[in-house]
């Protein structure tokens, strides 16, 4: 495979993350040429010029627009906040380049459907940053669910829980703003959406709740602005397989760091697992002896396809960037025309119809379909 350009727009928490995908993917991976990572860009010149020299990129600007028309660019990492998505996505794969968008894909169904229009056309890659699928012990499950070792599944559950922005005194960020999208729906939603997408299938219809705990926030420069987001949202849902689900969602609850608590129910067992403690998962079995029945606690293992790509030894355990890695990976398998694992735009749109169903319910006060 040729060696690819990469262009990254955005060097916060995914910025970051993104970078060491790219720098990590052909080191971990083995079976793929070092792409080349040609430009960066950042809101000025200065950051773009540090952060360039800091993640190893050629190139930085300050002007994204320079960024995706740059003829060593194939490939356009965008990471910068929600409301710039959409623009940026279109931008680059009118220009010919493959695009890896953070989630949410958009902040409205229109500005979604007009990203998977362009894609269409351009015959490009066009994918999302849905780690969490990537993960082995999340595979494993699938695998396992796939497999029938908990029998037809009837009933799921998704707890998604953090607690930074549980502090009522916490700064306004673009996060509270309307520009973002609905708040922790497409900011948290998006994800368990994507769980339960590998996990158990298509969501038919929904039935939403939406809080906002704090009605304002302070501003950095003194006063305050009203909260034009929800930090909390509990979406009841019902599977085109006939199963019922629920997704709990809270971006202020306290003590809660990166809970993705996850249950699966069937009609043999239970499978779950908790993003808190990403290495492992939980199977019940209803069979054997009944005075042994339990949970059984599986750590994933070289055996769980790819943690063998980074760690020889079970139990040791993988990381959150470490996931980023992996979706680099099916990310490039996409481009070379191999089978692979990844959120593309057509599923992206699934996705974000659920999520525009969910805020349609909420409005209108009734079950919803996708
Ligand atoms: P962030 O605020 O840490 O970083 C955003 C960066 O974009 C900043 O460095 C900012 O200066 C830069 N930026 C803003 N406008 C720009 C422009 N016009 N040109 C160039 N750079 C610009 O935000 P974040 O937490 O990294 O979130 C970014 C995106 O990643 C969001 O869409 C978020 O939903 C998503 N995200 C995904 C995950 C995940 O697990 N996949 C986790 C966190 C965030």
């Amino acid at each position: 495979m040729r060696a690819l350009g990469i262009g990254l727009i955005g060097t916060g928490y995914m910025g970051k993350c993104h970078a060491l995908a790219w720098n990590a993917v052909a080191p971990v991976f083995g079976d793929v040429a070092r792409p080349r990572l040609a430009m960066l860009c950042e809101v000025d010149d200065a950051l773009a010029a540090r952060r360039a020299r800091e993640f190893g990129f050629a190139g930085s600007t300050a002007d994204w627009r320079a960024l995706v028309a740059h003829p060593e660019v194939d490939i356009v990492s965008i990471t910068t906040p929600n409301a710039f998505h959409a623009e940026m996505a279109i931008a680059a794969l009118e220009a010919g380049k493959h695009v890896w968008c953070e989630k949410p894909m958009a902040t409205s169904l229109a500005d979604a459907q007009a990203m998977l229009t362009a894609a269409r056309a351009a015959g490009k890659v066009a994918a999302l940053g849905y780690n969490y699928i990537q993960n082995p012990a999340i595979r494993l499950a699938a695998r396992l669910i796939g497999e029938g070792a908990i029998g037809s599944v009837n009933h799921v559950r998704v707890e998604m829980d953090e607690d930074f922005m549980a502090d009522a005194e916490a700064p306004f960020s673009w996060k509270s703003a309307a520009q973002s999208g609905h708040g922790a729906l497409d900011d948290f939603g998006v994800h368990a959406f994507s769980l339960l997408k590998v996990l158990v299938g298509e969501v038919a219809q929904v039935m939403a709740d939406m809080g906002k705990p704090y009605p304002t926030r302070p501003l950095q420069e003194g006063g305050a602005r009203p909260v034009e987001t929800h930090d909390i949202a509990t979406i009841l849902l019902r599977f085109a397989s006939g199963a019922s689900g629920l997704v709990a969602l809270n971006r202020s609850a306290w003590g809660r760091k990166g809970r993705i608590f996850v249950q699966v129910f069937g009609a043999k067992g239970t499978i779950s697992f908790d993003q808190e403690r990403m290495n492992e998962i939980e199977l019940y079995t209803a069979e054997g002896r009944s005075d042994l029945q339990g949970f059984r606690r599986i750590l994933t293992a070289p055996v769980h396809e790819p943690y063998d790509r980074f760690i020889p030894a079970p139990g040791h355990g993988l990381g959150f960037n470490e996931l980023k890695i992996i979706e680099c990976r099916e990310l490039m398998r996409t481009i070379a025309g191999e089978p692979a694992h990844l959120i593309d735009f057509e599923t992206g749109l699934r996705i974000e119809r659920t999520v525009d169903a969910a805020a349609r319910s909420f409005r209108e006060g009734r079950w919803t379909e996708v």
